[in-house]
């Protein structure tokens, strides 16, 4: 197996040969390895070792105890940052999340508290080996995810493993073991001991990827989607059109409030406000959501609107996800296509400096004109701003006379 490749490899296999240098074992560990062995690009290339967190600081200039408690160091080298993990073995898990304590030890032990057979493999650089104590190759081959050791007790341990498990099957085209999948099914209303951040995490990079489909429908066929947060709780007869809209988002990373208004439009921007609360969503992207349900009804009539209403739309910087998000729910709903492609000539007709120009009328301009501070300014200057997006006004003189008009209705 080759890894001499990007700089995270060089940087992770310059860090191996300093610490076998030092006496030490060390080996590529985990997910980077299954992604070798699976000719995909790892995102990150985590090494494990039996020295202990203090030594492997003795050895670098640069580093981190990130994780004293867990052993884990983060090493820099060559502006490369590189976990390096005591060989661990964990202790009891109370809170459904992480061990109280944990021990160091072998590398077998540390492959066995990992969590699916495909991601407890280690690989030797030098020796050019694989070393899998938990028949992690044989899986790999298989294409099957399964937990390392009895489901119940690894699900139990750490619940978001259940999430993990969707996340990595649906992203590798793997099956989920059928024992792994009783278990994940059993278990899954304890989801909601999770903390929000670390699902959204999960279910942010699961319906972003463009095997959205695959993992939308892991969730729901393992009963897990119902315990994502409160809102997901109710069944209300969406679910074939939740499924087949995204089915038709296009083959290619999405953004997080596209694949989210994807999954929730059938309901109202109160929903959609609740949900992005309950998820602790960032304010971009749960102010793009709750846009994007509240303006989707609009494009069912975008392509006939007042000239203003369109080009609203289009300053908004999520046009782009209204545009996908109502072409994926006309398919939903087996609606012809060209009330989208209408609105997309029409759109691509306005010239760019036409869609937000800046106001040909001001607060000042009124003011000069003698209007008294007040919401009738605003409505006014709405009302101004208007007729010059429908393109009735083109200059700052009849921007003046229309609102004079106005002022004297
Ligand atoms: P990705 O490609 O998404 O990074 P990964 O498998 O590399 O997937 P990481 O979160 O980077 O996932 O974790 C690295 C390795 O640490 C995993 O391959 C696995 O061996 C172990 N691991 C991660 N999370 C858990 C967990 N919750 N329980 C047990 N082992 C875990
Ligand atoms: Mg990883």
């Amino acid at each position: 197996m080759n890894v001499a490749g990007d700089a995270g490899e060089q940087a992770a296999r310059t860090i191996i040969d300093r610490l076998c240098g030092g006496g030490h074992v060390a080996l590529l560990a985990g997910g980077c390895v299954r992604d070798m062995l699976l000719k995909r690009t790892p995102k990150d290339h985590d090494v494990a070792t039996d020295a202990l967190p203090q030594r492997v600081g003795e050895l670098f200039a640069r580093t981190r105890q990130v994780g004293a408690k867990f052993g884990v160091v983060i090493v820099r080298v060559s502006g490369q940052d590189v976990e390096v993990a005591t060989f661990r073995t964990d202790g009891v898990y109370l809170d459904g999340r992480h061990p109280e304590d944990v021990t160091f030890g072998t590398a077998e032990q540390d492959a066995l508290r990992r969590d699916f057979t495909i991601n407890g493999l280690f690989y030797d650089p030098n020796g050019d080996r694989v070393i899998d104590y938990v028949g992690g190759r044989a899986d790999l081959d298989a294409g099957v995810l399964r937990t390392i050791g009895d489901p119940d007790r690894r699900f139990g341990e750490d619940h978001l493993r259940m999430l993990r498990a969707v996340r990595l099957a649906a992203r590798l085209g793997f099956a989920i073991d059928p024992a792994t999948q009783k278990a994940i099914k059993r278990l899954a209303p304890n989801l909601t001991h999770i903390s929000a951040e670390r699902i959204w995490m999960e279910l942010d990079e699961m319906i972003c990827a463009p095997t959205r489909a695959k993992a939308w429908s892991m969730l729901v066929g393992l009963e897990l989607q119902a315990y994502l947060s409160d809102q997901w709780a109710l069944d209300d007869g969406f679910a074939a059109r939740i499924q087949s809209r995204i089915a038709a988002l296009p083959d290619r990373p999405v953004d997080s409030a596209l694949a989210l208004a994807v999954l929730r439009c059938d309901r109202s921007t109160n929903d959609a406000t609740s949900l992005a609360r309950a998820l602790r969503l960032s304010n971009r992207v749960a102010g793009e959501l709750v846009w994007l349900i509240r303006s989707l009804p609009a494009m069912t009539n975008a392509g006939a609107c007042e000239l203003a209403d369109l080009k609203l739309l289009m300053a908004n910087s999520a046009w782009g996800s209204l545009l996908e998000l109502f072409r994926a729910d006309l398919i939903a709903r087996k609606l012809p296509l060209a009330g989208f492609d209408e609105v997309v000539s029409r759109a691509e007709r306005i010239p760019a400096g036409l869609i937000a120009p800046p106001p040909l009328l001001s607060g000042n301009d009124l003011a000069e004109m003698g209007m008294q501070p007040g919401p009738r300014v605003g409505s006014i200057l709405e009302a101004v701003y208007r007729s010059q997006l429908n393109e009735e006004i083109t200059n700052e003189q009849q921007a003046k006379a229309l609102a004079a008009k106005l002022i004297r209705s």
